[in-house]
């Protein structure tokens, strides 16, 4: 039961109860329930508007699959996830080691091949000494 539902049903039993302190307790109740929700609705928004903000003031790259910050003056810096940065526009950096053939993003685990690195080569499978002796 949602808190509209619950507020029916104490409206109900203050009714049944013919106790007039108790419902205009519980009008006020309703009246601030809705200036909250009312001010969660305002708040969400000033949260995309600053996001929006936070993003506009980046330059992206799309490059190899991923994204090279633009930075003036300096070249660029990344690579940054381009599924965070497409989808919520977070500037994620990726992760790289040195003997890995990806970068991974540390929030949302994709992982890119880097270019110019290929996945190491399955490893053979080993024929027995018993095997090689009769083929
Ligand atoms: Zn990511």
């Amino acid at each position: 039961m949602g808190a509209s539902g619950w507020a029916q049903k104490a409206f109900a039993i203050a009714k049944t109860l013919n106790n007039a302190d108790l419902l205009v307790a519980l009008a006020e109740l309703k009246s601030d329930y809705a200036d909250r929700v009312t001010e969660i609705a305002e708040l969400k928004q000033r949260i995309r508007t600053l996001e929006d903000r936070l993003s506009a003031g980046i330059t992206m790259l799309f490059r190899e699959n991923v994204y090279w910050r633009q930075i003036e003056g300096s070249g660029e810096e990344g690579p940054y996830c381009p599924k965070c940065w497409d989808g919520e526009r977070k500037p994620v950096r990726m992760l790289q080691r040195e003997d890995d053939f990806r970068w991974w993003c540390s929030v949302c685990v994709l992982a890119i091949q880097r270019p110019g690195m290929e996945p190491p080569e399955p490893p053979e499978p080993r024929q027995s000494d018993w095997l090689r002796s009769r083929y």
